[in-house]
C-alpha cells in the first residue's frame, strides 16, 4: 500500500475465514466476531490482506493524509466506529498469536487454578477409602466417570472464558488452521513425527538409565489398569480417554490458555518452559518429571511454531497411544493380572 492509500475495513462482510491473518507478514491484524483490527504501528502497507480477502471486508483506497505507521493503532467495530486504541508502541515483534484471540495472564491463571483444584478433588476422591473398598466392577466405572467429569469441567471453563469475550474455540486455539498450503501441512506432519521420535527416544533412554541406576520407575501398565481395569471394555475406554479426550483437553489447557497467557507477559521460551514444568507436575510422579517436561517443551514449541493446536494434539495423542498400546500388549500377553 502506498503512503497515499489506506485500508478500509468492513467487519459486516467478514466471514472470519482467517486468510488475511495468515498472509499478514507483520501480525498486524486481528479479526473477531464483530471487528477487524489493524495495528497501524506494525502495518507496513504491503496490501497482502487486501488481496487475500475475497469477501471484500478489507479494501485499499487512496487519499490517506498519513502513512499507516504515522497513525495510532485503531480498530473498526461492526458499527463502523473507532474502538479504543490498541496498545502497540514497540517496534515490530512477530509473536504469532492465534487468530484474533489472545489469552490473558489472568485467564491462564484462572484455568490453571480450576484445573489444579479439579485435579486434586479427583485424586482425593478416587483415593478415598470408601471408594477403594468397592468391588472392581463398581470402582472402574466410577473412576472413569470422575475422569470424564474432570475433563468436562475444564472444557466448560475454557468455553465460558472464550464466550464471555465473544470468541470461538477455533480462533482461541488456532483449531481452524493447519497451515496455509500443502507444504505447511507437510511441515506440520514432519514436525509431529520428529517430535514423537525425539521425545520417545529420550523417554526410553531415560527409562533404561534409571533402571540401570537401580531406581524403580512407576509401571505405566499398573497406572492405566488401576483406573480402567483389564477387561476389553475398560481398555477400550482407556484408549478413548488417554489417546483422544485426554490429549485434546490437556492441550487446550496447557498449550492453549496457559502457554498463550504466560507468553503475553513472559515471552515465548519462559512460557514454554513454565507450562512444561506444570504439565509434568500434573502427572504426579517424580520419575516422570523429566520425560514429561521434555514432552511439554516439545508440545509447547510445536503449538507456538505452528500457530495451531492440532500438531500438538496429534503429537500428544500419538505419544499416549504408544504407552496405551504397550499396556494393552502387556495385558494381552498376560503380564497383568485380570481385575
Ligand atoms: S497491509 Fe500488510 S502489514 Fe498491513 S495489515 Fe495488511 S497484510 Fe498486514
Ligand atoms: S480475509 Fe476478509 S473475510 Fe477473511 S477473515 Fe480476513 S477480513 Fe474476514
Amino acid at each position: 500500500m502506498s503512503p497515499q492509500a489506506r485500508l478500509v475495513l468492513n467487519p459486516r462482510l467478514c466471514d472470519r475465514c482467517g486468510r488475511c491473518l495468515s498472509v499478514c507478514p507483520l501480525n498486524a491484524l486481528r479479526v473477531g466476531r464483530s471487528y477487524i483490527m489493524v495495528d497501524w504501528v506494525r502495518c507496513d502497507g504491503c496490501n497482502k490482506c487486501v488481496s487475500a480477502c475475497k469477501a471484500g471486508a478489507i479494501k485499499a483506497v487512496g487519499g490517506a493524509s498519513q502513512t499507516p505507521r504515522a497513525r495510532s493503532s485503531a480498530a473498526v467495530s461492526a458499527a463502523g466506529k473507532k474502538a479504543a486504541p490498541h496498545r502497540a508502541t514497540k517496534p515490530v515483534k512477530r509473536k504469532r498469536p492465534y487468530e484474533g484471540f489472545e489469552w490473558s495472564l489472568l485467564e491462564a491463571a484462572a484455568t490453571l487454578s480450576v484445573t489444579f483444584s479439579a485435579f486434586m478433588a479427583k485424586e482425593a476422591f478416587t483415593a478415598s477409602k470408601t471408594l477403594l473398598a468397592m468391588p472392581t466392577e463398581v470402582l472402574v466405572p466410577i473412576r472413569i466417570g470422575v475422569l470424564a467429569i474432570y475433563y468436562a469441567l475444564q472444557v466448560a471453563l475454557l468455553r465460558w472464558l472464550i464466550h464471555r469475550r465473544d470468541g470461538s474455540f477455533a480462533e482461541a486455539f488456532g483449531l481452524g488452521r493447519l497451515g496455509t498450503n500443502v507444504a505447511e501441512k507437510f511441515r506440520s506432519i514432519g514436525l509431529v513425527a520428529a517430535g514423537l521420535l525425539g521425545t520417545r527416544v529420550i523417554a526410553t533412554v531415560y527409562g533404561l538409565v534409571t533402571r540401570e541406576l537401580g531406581l524403580t520407575p512407576q509401571a505405566g501398565a499398573d497406572t492405566v489398569t488401576r483406573v480402567f481395569g483389564t477387561a476389553p471394555g475398560g481398555l477400550l475406554l482407556a484408549v478413548i480417554m488417554l489417546v483422544f479426550i485426554g490429549p485434546f483437553v490437556e492441550e487446550l489447557v496447557f498449550r492453549g490458555a496457559l502457554l498463550r497467557g504466560l507468553q503475553t507477559k513472559l515471552g515465548v521460551w519462559p512460557a514454554i518452559v513454565i507450562q512444561a514444568l506444570l504439565f509434568a507436575a500434573f502427572h504426579r510422579s517424580w520419575w516422570l518429571l523429566l520425560p514429561m517436561t521434555v514432552l511439554g517443551i516439545a508440545l509447547g514449541w510445536l503449538a507456538h511454531e505452528r500457530r495451531s493446536l492440532w500438531p500438538a494434539i496429534a503429537l500428544h495423542a500419538l505419544y499416549n497411544a504408544l504407552s496405551v498400546a504397550a499396556v494393552v500388549w502387556v495385558v494381552v500377553a498376560g503380564g497383568v493380572g485380570r481385575s
